[in-house]
């Protein structure tokens, strides 16, 4: 309950929960007093936890950002949402995010901008901003987050806090809210590598009802923290370090990468020379995805339905389809209109080897461009983005400039790779700077250590 008195007072400022529900909050608190009592605990029995608002949760609404959902309320719990209660966690409330996954400074959601807690005439990144904005405010010790194309790591850098994007198919992607289903992959956001380890021992696990979740022996994300990272080989990717990233940023990853150093790591310099088509790729591959899963959103089954749809039929109109048409115009934003309208064209016939066929040959390059640099050094450093958080509003008109800012992290998503970011310290206006580090399929444990040693 401090943890409430503290969402209480600093919510309406930050506007980092969409929703909060003391009751419900409690009742899991006593829930998990009572597990205690009967030395049923584990280790994070009774920790609170802030969800991210794309996992359903029974009984919770589950906006997804989007007014489309505004009013549902989800019948059944994600696979996150399961093993977080299984394993006795807490949920403190529902995260604000970039409606649909879609944007890196949470002004897209229909719930209204959230503030950095560092700064609050910045963005908090996205898009889990809300997730990335309550840790850093301390509302939550940690919260879930997903990461289609940077938006647990992007947040994470511009809040001074750790976040983990996992490999592709550890945690289900069952009752997490589709945005782009061969990209998104859910993890966690904490102060440090130790607690997000702590999470991802909860998060990760097989689940039958995600067809792309992977069978794997269970792993203790803890298990490696303490070892020395003597002889760790981190890539310096030259496309990374040139032009495009600021100064202040550079500066501070330098300066990290010269303590990695210290703590015995070796420094080699790589080349990921297809970096510029990630970009592109993506931004193809995303909408393309992103256009067939949102094709749900009906006005039929669930979520906003247009109550005067009746007065667009005509001659041309069915019912049905203004029905469809009304509710889609109404609840959809701005961004998310543009993305379904780019990945139908991409898709569509006459355009779809032009675009879509090509974007997926990149996809392949990229993941080769990867492996290749894998067999020079264990991790790979980069920025989380190219600046620090920007000013509020700066890029909220331009589209394509939001894009841009996404060139550190894109390739990570379409190659599946994991990739962690973490705190290294402070650029311009004194907003915070985040290493990213990235790792071959399944090497969490490693880029878990790496920044925990760090820390
Ligand atoms: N900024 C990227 C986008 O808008 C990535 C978002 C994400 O990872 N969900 O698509």
């Amino acid at each position: 309950s401090d943890y409430l008195a503290r969402i209480e007072s600093l919510n309406p400022v930050l506007n980092t929960f969409i929703t909060v529900d003391r009751e419900k909050t409690l009742e899991m608190a006593k829930q998990a007093d009572a597990r205690r009592a009967q030395g049923q605990a584990g280790v994070l029995t009774g920790v609170p936890v802030a969800h991210k608002d794309i996992f359903c949760a029974e009984g919770w609404r589950t906006t997804c950002g989007s007014k489309i959902l505004d009013n549902f309320v989800s019948p059944y719990d994600a696979g996150v949402i399961s093993r977080c209660k299984d394993a006795g966690l807490v949920t403190l409330g529902r995260t604000n995010m970039d409606e649909f996954a879609m944007g890196s400074s949470n002004e897209n959601s229909a719930y209204g901008v959230v503030k950095n807690p560092w700064d609050q005439t910045a963005v908090p990144g996205g898009s889990s901003g809300g997730s990335a904005a309550v840790v850093a405010a301390r509302l939550a010790p940690a919260a879930t987050a997903t990461d289609t194309g940077g938006s647990i790591r992007q947040p994470a850098a511009f809040c001074g806090v750790t976040g983990l994007k996992p490999t592709y198919g550890i945690v289900s992607r069952y009752g997490m809210v589709a945005y782009a289903s061969s990209l998104d992959q859910g993890g966690p956001i904490a102060q440090t590598a130790e607690d997000c380890a702590l999470m991802l021992n909860v998060m990760a696990g097989h689940d039958p009802r995600d067809s792309t979740s992977l069978e794997r022996a269970g792993e203790d994300y803890t298990g490696a923290l303490a070892q020395s990272l003597k002889g760790l080989r981190i890539g310096m990717p030259k496309e990374y370090f040139g032009e495009g990233l600021s100064a202040d940023v550079q500066a501070a990853i330098e300066a990290a990468l010269a303590e990695y150093r210290k703590l015995g790591a070796e420094i080699v310099e790589i080349s990921l020379p297809r970096t510029q088509l990630a970009i592109p790729a993506y931004y193809v591959i995303a909408p393309a995805e992103a256009s067939s899963n949102l094709s749900r959103f009906d006005g039929v089954r669930y979520g906003h339905r247009a109550a005067d749809y009746q007065k667009h039929i005509n001659e041309k109109t069915s019912a049905l389809e203004a029905l469809y048409e009304q509710s889609r115009a109404e609840g959809f934003g701005t961004e998310v209109k543009r993305r379904i309208l780019t990945g139908a064209y991409v898709l569509s016939h006459g355009y779809y080897d032009a675009y879509y066929l090509k974007a997926q040959k990149v996809r392949r390059l990229l993941s080769e461009d990867f492996q290749s640099g894998f067999s020079q050094c264990d991790v790979i450093a980069a920025p989380a983005a190219p600046t620090v958080a920007w000013n509020l509003g700066e890029k909220g008109d331009d589209p394509v400039a939001m894009y841009l800012a996404d060139i550190y992290t894109l390739g990570v998503n379409l190659a599946g790779l994991p990739g962690i970011a973490h705190p290294v310290g402070f650029g311009a206006q004194g907003r915070p700077v985040g290493l990213q580090l990235i790792g071959n399929y399944f090497s969490e444990s490693r880029l878990l250590n790496a920044a925990h040693q760090f820390q």
